[in-house]
């Protein structure tokens, strides 16, 4: 399965896909977190996108398709991949459509999970992350056992530095402006399937796994 996960920041993409992986058993490529590591090693990528990174703005298409085409040409991308957070702009939409139709694969589902901005601001200044795992709570909704650790490994939580409000409602602007278009892209291609993602995460997975259910059924017919 090759599916892509679209929607607002905060709107569960990286929990889903977390589940979503496990699922199906292919790799969760996450754009924003190969920037995060490339910043945190100190790399020339990332020295090139830290501060964007902190603006909450988006890095050039370049940069994102470069990395992502590297990505995608690994062995574990095989069988398929889940991509979360890419693309986020038409240019990208192209390039990875043109990428994958070079090596003869498409797209099998495009998952796009609808949430107001309200609920996302909510979210994201509630969201605290792991260091260490990558494991993602949230203090209202999915809080850690004691206090600000990670249930795992027993970290101390963090919070990134773009889930401030201001950067947060930015991003959510920058979201409307460069990455709502590509729900009508996918949409006339037919593999646009929309799902509410304003409700508890297990309801989430379950209406996200329905529809990966058919999506794979009818691709076998
Ligand atoms: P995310 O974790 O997906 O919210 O991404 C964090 C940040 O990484 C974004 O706010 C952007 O600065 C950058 N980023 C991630 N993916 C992309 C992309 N596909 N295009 C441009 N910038 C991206």
């Amino acid at each position: 399965m090759r599916i892509i996960l679209l929607g607002p920041p905060g709107a569960g993409k990286g929990t889903l896909a977390k589940d979503l992986c496990k699922e199906f058993n292919i790799p969760h490529i996450s754009t924003g977190d190969l920037f995060r590591e490339a910043v945190a090693a100190g790399t020339e990528l990332g020295k090139m996108v830290r501060e964007i990174l902190t603006a909450g703005k988006l890095v050039p298409d370049e940069i994102v398709n470069q990395v992502v085409a590297e990505r995608l040409r690994k062995e574990d991308c095989k069988s398929g991949f889940i991509l979360d957070g890419y693309p986020r702009t038409i240019a990208q939409a192209e390039f990875l459509e043109k990428e994958l139709s070079a090596l003869g694969k498409n797209i099998d589902a495009v998952l796009y999970l609808q949430i107001s901005e309200d609920a996302v601001v909510k979210r994201l200044t509630n969201r605290r992350i792991c260091p260490k795992c990558g494991k993602i709570y949230n203090m209202v909704s999915m809080p850690p056992k004691f206090d600000e650790t990670c249930d795992d490994c027993g970290e101390r939580l963090i919070t990134r530095d773009d889930d401030k409000e201001e950067v947060v409602r930015n991003r959510y602007k920058v979201y409307i402006q460069a990455t709502e278009p590509l729900v009508n892209f996918y949409e006339k291609r037919g593999i646009l399937f929309k799902i509410n993602s304003d409700c508890e995460h297990e309801e989430l997975i379950k209406n996200a796994l329905e529809v990966l259910e058919k999506v794979r059924k009818s691709g076998k017919d």
